[in-house]
């Protein structure tokens, strides 16, 4: 039996974690659930799942449901704020911790469970991409695990051999594959009119709104390059993005002798949860049988540099300072929150991610304290771009 927190339980990635779990109730149990605003859910999943305890962003709203789950019979404590995340992610009882909290906000408890020695599931991307370094030597110190869950990064674990020390040796590149997301084939001159609703239209994935936007911006993929970088230790130039509209072949590692090995399935994210769960052994996850006949075909094609200048972001703030991943992803938080709240033009938010980056000033980043304040530093000049740009 394996206890898990899942913190982000009420978003895209949380309710398809607890999918997978209720078809495992013999092998998980689940230590915490954590989420920010939506108390309703979480009331339900607390009920359903009855968790020791669970934690909501603000206090008055956390008081409010640990007396609707006393009402309900339920005995999960409810504690509220950043450091109740941190506290249910390094608890002595836990043994795996799903990271599913959307944003850099999802980082302090990342690095908590990783200084517990915890297997982090992590689809926080953002925590690599803003604290790459410090989040591994976390893991090191702590003695954890980190799987991912992202289904590329989970496509090319499942590709790469077991023995990490053959890595290095052994592979070429790896080829992150990426739908293209909704505007894949819109003229680029009309791109400047989308609406939020437009943009969080994705053809093969049902994803929170942040993630959603990245898609079609491309810079969802910009941050995995970067986050495949730290995850697997590969360099820029051994780093290659292939659009594949079906969303079919997840990713794949490219060997030295000429050999390919990809991990296909359904775009169904209980998938790669699934294989985090039990890794390295495999367990049900309620994802539809991949039908190949059905599919029919598998098509690949460059990404347009033209449509999708964000991409090239990725590879320019790896060749900098460590900091400048940070600065990239804060400047796009900001962005992307703007245009979903109509401030800002789509096509601003690479605007506004490039200049960020370009004005970037980070060039002592080895702390986590430089880089808190280098991501603040950087949401108060993206907000005054924002203002500036507001439509
Ligand atoms: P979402 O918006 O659906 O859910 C986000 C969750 O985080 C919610 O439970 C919310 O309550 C919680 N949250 C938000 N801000 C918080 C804060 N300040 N403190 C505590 N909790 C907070 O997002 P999602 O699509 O599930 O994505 C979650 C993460 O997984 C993101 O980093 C995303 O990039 C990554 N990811 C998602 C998918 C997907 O299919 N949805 C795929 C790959 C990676
Ligand atoms: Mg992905």
């Amino acid at each position: 039996m394996k206890t898990i927190t899942v913190l982000g339980s009420t978003g895209s990635i949380g309710t398809n974690t607890l999918a997978v779990l209720r078809l495992h109730r013999e092998r998980f149990t689940v230590f915490a659930l954590a989420a920010h605003r939506n108390a309703d859910k979480l009331f339900e999943q607390c009920v359903e799942f009855a968790p020791a305890y669970a934690v909501l962003g603000d206090a008055v709203a956390a008081q409010t449901l640990q007396q609707r789950l006393r009402a309900a019979g339920c005995a999960t404590e409810v504690l509220s704020g950043a450091q109740a995340l941190e506290q249910v992610a390094a608890a002595p009882q836990v043994d795996l911790v799903m990271a599913a909290i959307v944003g850099a906000a999802g980082l302090a408890a990342s690095l908590a469970a990783a200084r517990a020695g915890k297997r982090l599931l992590l689809a926080n991307k953002e925590s690599l991409v803003v604290a790459g370094d410090l989040l591994l030597q976390a893991l090191q110190q702590g003695g954890g695990e980190l799987i991912p869950i992202d289904s590329e990064h989970s496509a090319i674990l499942q590709s790469l051999p077991a023995d990490r020390s053959r890595w290095q040796a052994d592979v070429r590149n790896i080829v992150l594959t990426a739908s293209g997301g909704p505007f894949r084939q819109r003229p680029a001159q009309t791109l400047h009119a989308v609406t939020p609703q437009e943009a969080c239209a994705h053809p093969n994935w049902s994803m929170g709104a942040k993630i959603s936007v990245d898609s079609a911006t491309m810079m969802n993929k910009a941050l995995e390059v970067i986050e495949a970088h730290y995850l697997f230790g590969m360099r820029p130039e051994q780093i290659e993005v292939l659009i594949h509209p079906q969303s079919i072949v997840h990713s794949m590692v490219a060997y030295r002798d000429g050999s390919v090995l990809a991990q296909l399935g359904q775009p169904d994210m209980r998938t790669p949860i699934a294989y985090g769960l039990a890794y390295p052994q495999r367990i049900a996850s309620g994802a539809p049988w991949l039908d190949l006949a059905r599919v029919g075909r598998l098509d690949f094609e460059q990404p347009d540099a033209q449509r999708f200048p964000g991409l090239a972001l990725a590879f320019d703030a790896l060749r900098m300072p460590a900091g400048a991943c940070a600065v990239l992803n804060a400047a796009n938080e900001v962005a992307v929150d703007a245009f979903l709240q109509r401030r800002i033009r789509f096509t601003d938010i690479h605007r506004i991610n490039a200049d960020s980056l370009a004005s970037a000033q980070c060039s002592a980043c080895g702390s986590l304290e430089a880089l808190v304040e280098l991501d603040r530093q950087t949401r108060q000049q993206a907000r005054q771009r924002v203002a500036q740009l507001s439509v």
